[in-house]
This record gives structure tokens, C-alpha cells and sequence, in this order.
């Protein structure tokens, strides 16, 4: 039904790619625990070259939080910090850019310029995201054959991460270990013209990014911003889609956001309310709440407090109309408070005011002095004087935007698929060179050599992998889009055997990680080593596992390792099992000595295991085997 709706939609894909930060040479990689340093700045804001303000930006900055940055040594520098000028553009994120633009066919200019584009919510240090224009136009054809048509495509740098907002410090806390990780930001015109459309758009966009074998992967590495207008109503953005299946969910919602306001639009029009009535003066309602049985607004009283009481001519059952499952009027205009005081929440008339226990002649009096006539609602509000002023003039504000339909705005994607105002629309960016980085002049003979070397669709691959390869369809279905895949393809054309290849890089990697071992250190050198360990009979099929986890373990050289494991006359798994068991036995003393109890746990072993394996690896697993056990007892 609801794709007979006239929409006019366009996507804006972030995807975090590559394994260095863009402009200096720090790890990409998310770190969780304790960070090493903390620092507290407050952003300047500079008006720019017209002498105003972005819209957007100021609201954030009226509120006058402190910025809290979390810093890492290990995926942090002075870069992050804004204390040194930028190094120069990673290569590789380079080349990954190229390389869409390629595979969509869109116009690479010969020099790139390096932007500064203004950010005053502190996720950007420095006040500005470094951007730069790869390519303009191209297209993409969805399975239906319809084409998308693409704007743009970006490379620029990731921002902070958002850890908490402390409204009572006045704090917002963010990580610095996602800032500078190289993001593709491709957008594509506002073409699609269905939900279903904007799905298949943003799974096509995604298997695109994720050819590459440069996508990063987990929660947050890939988000979409919509742009969705209906006839009648107006461009909103909606930012922070996560999850591209449920895509088309949030069009689906976001248009009948919009219906529902403009039918609001045309309700008012019927009642004839104009944006003067609704100037109303707010009364102070303290002495008839006085006796009043609610909690909260008895509470405020005696605490001096103020509640206040506003009429809102005309606009009875407005804020209790339903403009999105489950989320009414009522509900979008607290999204602006939140965003734009420090007020959480509204009483309206149209709820059962009897839930908050306010008693019929309390309801009445209300009424009288406010002169509520039968098609007018209220407001109460609740909290210091100036906040109470503050919100019923946004109340107010949002009232009167409804009288003319849908406002542009930004607006946050939820997780049940509506979404919630953030802030105006930002102005056209802001956007200056960045003079510590010269221009990048793309070079004929590099784009050349990546045109060569694009990499296959995933169904050509899937057609490869299953028919020249011998791949099971499960198999070849989770490498045809796995960062391995065109490694995998270069070692399989080099004559490794693609299953025991497959297993490993899909498999067996994601079973060692289980197993709590330091999967970080298998690279591509690792596995190679390995296969040509396997490849030459030195180890065989059945006990590979073994050696790899043996090899983790020893922390040696692969070479190395396979001389040692040959001598070994027992295998790992076993080894495990009996200082398991050992640790087991000995719980009770590991409560009573946490670490302390290795040196006579590490007797027991040698005991039961000397000879038949190297000692090293026999410390190593005892000591993360006490450690998971403390970390049992901790939680009973
Ligand atoms: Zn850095």
C-alpha cells in the first residue's frame, strides 16, 4: 500500500574501511578499557567567513557542555589530539576509494583536495573533519535493473565516539580511538522512489564496499543516513541507521511521520488556529498545585519550584494523535526538549490526567484559569523557573511548525525503527582547505594498475569458489564477501587446496578466538607460513588446528614451532584437558591466591606433562587457564 505513496529518497553511506587511521599512521581498532589519559577542553566557536552561525551548531554550543576525551597510547597520538599537524592520507584507504570509483564508474578529478568541514559537537578535537572529494557521479545497478545514480564519493576521517552525556557536569565523555579511522562516504542522488527501493539500494551499496575486502566489520563500522521527503512534506534526514536490513522499515515509518503531519496541518487548518493564538502568556499554577496529590508536583513545590500551565489554543487532541506506532505528538515535541533544554518532559490534556491522581476540581480549576474552551488543550511543565519558560516556548515553537506541516530537520534513527528530532538541518557545509596537507595528485599509472586488478562481484565469486574451486555453497557464500576473499582467491590460484584454505581463514580463526587466544597475530604472513607448513607435509590435515593453536601459543616463528611440534608427543587439545583439570581440582586455592597460585599449580603440571611438550607452552596455558577460573569465581 504504502509504496503507492509518492517519495523522493536518497542514502549516505558511511563505511569505516582499512586497518590505519588516515591522517596519521595509529591503529584502527576500538579499545574499551581503562584509557590512559583524560582530557577536558571546551570548543571555540569561530563564525565563519559570512559572519554567522550554522544553525545546527549553535544549538549544540548554547548548551555549553565540556568536552571529555577518552586517549589511548596504543590507537592514539598527538594527531588525535590536535598537538601535531596531520601526516599524510594513508595509501590504502587511497586506493580503496579509487577503487569504488572505479567499480561505479564514476569521474576521478586529477588533484584531490584535502577539507576542513566545521564540527562544533566535539566529536572532532579540532573543531573540523578532514574530508576530500574522490570521484563525482556513477551508478549502480540493483538486481531489479534499476540504477542508482551516485552523487559523490568522499574519503574522509571518522569521528570521536560518543560514550555519555553527564547532564549535571554539564559533560560529554567521548572516545578518541574511532577518530581519523578513513570512512567512504558515498551518497547517491535522491533517486529511489520505494522503501523496498531504498533497501535494495543500501544492500547493493554495502556488497559494493564490501568487494573491496577493505570494509571493516562489527557494530558500527558501516551507518546510513537517510534523506526522505514525501509529497507535501519535507526533506528530513535520519541519521545513524545501523542496520541495513531494517532500512526500508525506517521509510516506511518516516512517511507515515510525515502523513500524520500533514494531516495535523490540515486539522488546524479546519479550526482556522493561527500562530498569534498560540502566543498565550504562561501562568504560574504554584498555589492551586499546592495540595495537589501527585508526587512529583508536590515534591517540586515544596521544593520551590515552579509549575507552570499554558494554553494551547485549538489543539485539543493534537498532542495525544499517534503520528508513529506508539509514538504520539506529545512524544516528538519532548525529543526537542531534550535537545534544546533541560526540561525531560510535558503534562498535556489529552492524556488521562487522573494517571498523575490530579483530582477533578484540580482539572477544573486548571481549566478556569486558563479559559479552556472545548477545542483547546494545555501544557503543564515542571521545574525551575527559567527551564519552564524555556520549554514552553519550544512547545510553542514546535506548535506553531505545525501548523505549516513537516520541518526540515535531522533526526535520530531508534531502534524500533521511528526516529527523534536531533537538530535543524545542518546549513550547506562549511568548508575550508586544509593547509597542512598539500593536494594529492592521483597518478595515471596507480589508477591504471587498480583498474587491472578490480576485484570480482560476489557472484562471480560465488560462481568460482563453488565450480573451479570446489567449495560447498555454505562455504562459498561466507568467503564471497570475507576480507580474506581475495587472498584467499591469490593463494588458491597459487595451487593451495581451497577447502583446508576456506576452513581455516572462516572457521578456525572464529574457534581460536573462543578459545581466548591472541588471534590478532594471524596476518596473512601467519597463514601463508602455516599452509606452507601443511602444504609440505610436515603437518598434517587432522592435526593442523593443533599446530596453528600451538604456534599462537609458543609465540615462535611458524618454521620454528613445526621443528618443536613434530617432537611433541602429545597434542595441544589434550594438554588443555589435563591443566584444566588440574585447575579445576585446585579451585579453592586459586580463590586464595588468584595468580599466586601458578608456581604450585605449574608443579602439578610438569609433573603429569614434562617431556612431552616444551614448558613454554605449557606456562602459557596455565596461565590463562587460572586467569578464565579467576574470572569464573569473580562472577558467582
Ligand atoms: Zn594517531
Amino acid at each position: 500500500m504504502e509504496e503507492n505513496i509518492e517519495i523522493t529518497a536518497g542514502l549516505e553511506i558511511h563505511q569505516q574501511i582499512g586497518s590505519k587511521k588516515l591522517f596519521c599512521r595509529c591503529k584502527a581498532q576500538l579499545k574499551e578499557d581503562n584509557p590512559d589519559a583524560i582530557i577536558r577542553r571546551r570548543i571555540r566557536l569561530a563564525a565563519s567567513e559570512l559572519g554567522e552561525f550554522d544553525k545546527a551548531a549553535l544549538e549544540v554550543f548554547k548548551k555549553k557542555y565540556y568536552f571529555v576525551y577518552q586517549y589511548f597510547k596504543d590507537v592514539c597520538c598527538l594527531v588525535e589530539l590536535d598537538e601535531e599537524p596531520p601526516h599524510s592520507c594513508d595509501i590504502e584507504a587511497l586506493k580503496t576509494a579509487l577503487e569504488v570509483s572505479l567499480l561505479i564508474n564514476a569521474k576521478i578529478p586529477d588533484i584531490l583536495y584535502v577539507m576542513r568541514k566545521t564540527v562544533i559537537d566535539g566529536s572532532n578535537v579540532s573543531g573540523f573533519q578532514r574530508t576530500m572529494l574522490v570521484s563525482i557521479g556513477g551508478n549502480l545497478k540493483l538486481k531489479n535493473g534499476k540504477e542508482v545514480q551516485i552523487q559523490s564519493l568522499a574519503l574522509e576521517e571518522d569521528a570521536a565516539r560518543l560514550i555519555a552525556k553527564d547532564e549535571t557536569k554539564k559533560e560529554i565523555i567521548y572516545n578518541l580511538d574511532r577518530l581519523g579511522i578513513p570512512l567512504i562516504e558515498l551518497s547517491t542522488t535522491p533517486c529511489l522512489k520505494t522503501p523496498t527501493e531504498v533497501k535494495e539500494a543500501a544492500l547493493a551499496i554495502g556488497e559494493l564496499l564490501r568487494i573491496t575486502c577493505k570494509a571493516r566489520r562489527g557494530l558500527g563500522t558501516i551507518r546510513q543516513d537517510l534523506n526522505i521527503s514525501i509529497k507535501g512534506g519535507a526533506r528530513v534526514e535520519i541519521k545513524g541507521v545501523q542496520e541495513l536490513e531494517l532500512i526500508d522499515e525506517y521509510v516506511r515509518k518516516e512517511v507515515l511521520r510525515q502523513k500524520n503531519l500533514i494531516e495535523i496541518k490540515k486539522i488546524l487548518e479546519q479550526r482556522k488556529l493561527s500562530k498569534e493564538e498560540l502566543d498565550e502568556e504562561p501562568l504560574n499554577i504554584n498555589e492551586l498545585m499546592k495540595e495537589c496529590k501527585c508526587n512529583f508536583i508536590k515534591e517540586a513545590v515544596q521544593n520551590k519550584k515552579f509549575v507552570y500551565a499554558k494554553k494551547f489554543a485549538k489543539m485539543r487532541d493534537i498532542f495525544g494523535k499517534e503520528i508513529q506506532p506508539n509514538r504520539r505528538f506529545g512524544t516528538e515535541i519532548v525529543s526537542y526538549l531534550k535537545a534544546k533544554t533541560n526540561i525531560k518532559g510535558f503534562i498535556h490534556s489529552d492524556e488521562d490526567l487522573k494517571k498523575y491522581k490530579f483530582e477533578d476540581d484540580e482539572i477544573r480549576k486548571i481549566k478556569e484559569k486558563l479559559r479552556i474552551n472545548e477545542e483547546d488543550a494545555f501544557v503543564i511543565i515542571v521545574g525551575n523557573e527559567e527551564d519552564c519558560l524555556d520549554a514552553l516556548r519550544v512547545i510553542t515553537e514546535r506548535c506553531k511548525q505545525a501548523i505549516e506541516g513537516v520541518p526540515e530537520e535531522t533526526r535520530n534513527a531508534l531502534e524500533d525503527g521511528n526516529s527523534e528530532y536531533s537538530r535543524p538541518l545542518p546549513g550547506a557545509a562549511r568548508m575550508y582547505p586544509e593547509t597542512d596537507i598539500p593536494p594529492i595528485l592521483i597518478d595515471k599509472e596507480l589508477l591504471e594498475e587498480i583498474k587491472r586488478n578490480l576485484p570480482k562481484t560476489a557472484d562471480e565469486r560465488f560462481e568460482i569458489y563453488t565450480k573451479k574451486y570446489g567449495l560447498s555453497e555454505k562455504l562459498a557464500n561466507e568467503m564471497k564477501l570475507n576480507n580474506y576473499a581475495r587472498f584467499f582467491e591469490e593463494m588458491v590460484e597459487d595451487g593451495v587446496e581451497a577447502k583446508t584454505l576456506a576452513v581455516f581463514l572462516l572457521e578456525w580463526i572464529t574457534q581460536l578466538k573462543r578459545e581466548n587466544l591472541d588471534v590478532d597475530k594471524i596476518d596473512e604472513i601467519f597463514i601463508k607460513d602455516v599452509i606452507d607448513v601443511y602444504m609440505k607435509g610436515i603437518v598434517t590435515r587432522d592435526n593442523l588446528l593443533d599446530f596453528i593453536r600451538y604456534c599462537l601459543i609458543s609465540n615462535e616463528p611458524v618454521k620454528e614451532a613445526a621443528i618443536k611440534f613434530k617432537k611433541d608427543t602429545i597434542s595441544i587439545k589434550e594438554v588443555e584437558n589435563k591443566i584444566e583439570e588440574i585447575v579445576k581440582t585446585n579451585r579453592e586455592l586459586i580463590k586464595d591466591k588468584k595468580e599466586y597460585a601458578f608456581s604450585a599449580l605449574m608443579g602439578d603440571v610438569m609433573k603429569e606433562l614434562k617431556g612431552k611438550i616444551q614448558a613454554k607452552i605449557l606456562s602459557e596455558i596455565l596461565r590463562r587457564k587460572i586467569a578464565e577460573e579467576i574470572e569464573l569465581i569473580e562472577k558467582s
